[in-house]
This record gives C-alpha cells, structure tokens and sequence, in this order.
C-alpha cells in the first residue's frame, strides 16, 4: 500500500512537471529594435521602420517572457543606439542569444511589388550580391566614425571565432518557425531563407546572434501586414519558437 501511494506521487509530480512545462528561466534573450531617434532605418508611404521593430521588440518581450525567459530590450522606445551599445548589452546580460529586429526595403521603385519575404542573417562574409546590399543599408548607419581599418580588424575577429555555426542553427530554426506561423494564415508570404551577411549590428556579439529582416516595408501588401497587430504577434511567436528550439537542442547536445 505504502508503495503504491509512493508510485501515485511520483505519477502527480511527473504530471505537475509536463502541465508546467520546461523551465526555462535560466535562459536570458536580449532583443534588439533597429534604428531609433534620428535614424529611422527604411521608410515608404509615411512608414517607418523604427517603429515597426519597435511595436515587434515589446510583442516579442511579452511573448520571451510568457515562456518563461529572462529578456532584455536594447531599446523601449524612439531612441538612437551605436553599435557598440546594443552588442554590448547583450555581453553585459550575458545573454544566451541575441536577436536583431529589422524591416527591408529596396531602392527601385518598379520592383517595389514584386520583392517580398522575411529573411534571417547570421554574421558571415559573403559574395551574395543581395545580402551584401542589405548589409550596406543596415551598416550606414552604425559606421559613422568608424576607420576602415578598426572595423576589418574587429570583424575578422569575431568572423574567425566559434559562434558563426551555433548563429546558423539558430537562424534557420528561427527562420523555419517564423515562416510557419505566418503561413497558417498568410500562406503567399515568401520565405527568403537563412543567408550569411556582414552586418555590423552582429560583429563583437559574442553569443549566438541573428537579424532578422521581417518584411519589405516597400511591398505594400507587405507593409499593410507588417504594421497589423496578428502579424506583429504571429511573427513574435515564431521567433520565440525557433528560439526555444535552438537552445533545447544545444543543451541536449551539451548533456544539460
Ligand atoms: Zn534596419
């Protein structure tokens, strides 16, 4: 008798444990809302995308920390950051990942309704002529002052150090995430993939990072969306998918 109440225990807890689900407040995300103050990052029809990504860090804050996790704003509101300022929050947090938040836009108006799509980077050299361009767009930014030389010098650094693979995994499960909850309602949004680019924004980050570039603010459809509260949120729950998908694979390949 005595041990069958002992087993009926133990079969509560391990139920309690299930409904509860991981705990994850160990793990520390610090999310980053691109631009702010006088840069507004990409903009078409009197949108912004420092605003955007703003609405999108506060939704993804919430949604990081229904799941449980500790997470970091770089920015909560409309204010310019340096470079060395966001990476540097996520260093000070000791962050698990760091993830980028950022709206596309392309200069040629003709195209305008036909680019489209979300993207995840991770920091990588390339010779893709798109992510390069991308890149340009995202770096003017942060690069004033800055010499040539000081700049190769810290991204060659970080380029040849470890994290560039465990950037990628967790690119392409954010990436797979995001897409699939969009498409559950959306289903024509087009997914542009995990590619490798030189952003700025990830050199000197050294934890896991990615950018992810949520959509072309000069697609109009796209735009319409992209500013819609159900899209902002549908995007936010895939990206804190992905996330937590990474770090549950890392820490069963860690043997945590
Ligand atoms: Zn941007």
């Amino acid at each position: 008798m005595k041990s069958l109440k002992y087993l009926l225990s133990i079969f509560g807890l391990l139920i309690l444990t299930a409904c509860m689900g991981p705990d994850r407040s160990s793990r520390l995300v610090v999310v980053d809302a691109g631009h702010g103050g006088h840069d507004c990052g990409a903009q078409c029809e009197g949108k912004q995308e420092k605003d955007l990504v703003l609405q999108l860090v506060h939704k993804l804050r919430n949604e990081f920390r229904s799941e449980g996790y500790q997470v970091y704003m770089t920015r909560g509101s409309d204010r310019f950051l340096t470079l060395g300022q966001r990476t540097q929050i996520a260093d000070k947090k000791d962050a698990d990942v760091f993830i980028s938040i950022h709206a596309n836009a392309i200069a040629d108006k003709s195209r305008f309704e036909i680019v489209e799509g979300i993207e995840t980077y991770f920091l990588q050299k390339t010779r893709d002529e798109k992510s390069q361009r991308i890149a340009a767009r995202e770096n003017a930014a942060v690069l004033q002052g800055a010499d040539e030389l000081s700049r190769s010098v810290i991204i060659d650094a970080v380029l040849n150090g470890p994290k560039i693979v465990e950037s990628n995994k967790l690119a392409i499960d954010v990436q797979k995430n995001i897409m699939a909850r969009v498409k559950s309602r959306y289903s024509d949004v087009k997914n542009g993939g995990v590619r490798p680019a030189p952003f700025y924004v990830l050199v000197g980050a050294s934890r896991p990072s990615i950018l992810v570039e949520v959509g072309y603010i000069t697609n109009s459809k796209e735009r319409e969306r992209l500013f819609t509260s159900d899209y902002q949120e549908r995007i936010a729950e895939g990206i804190v998918k992905g996330v937590n998908r990474y770090l549950d694979n890392r820490e069963k390949e860690l043997g945590i």
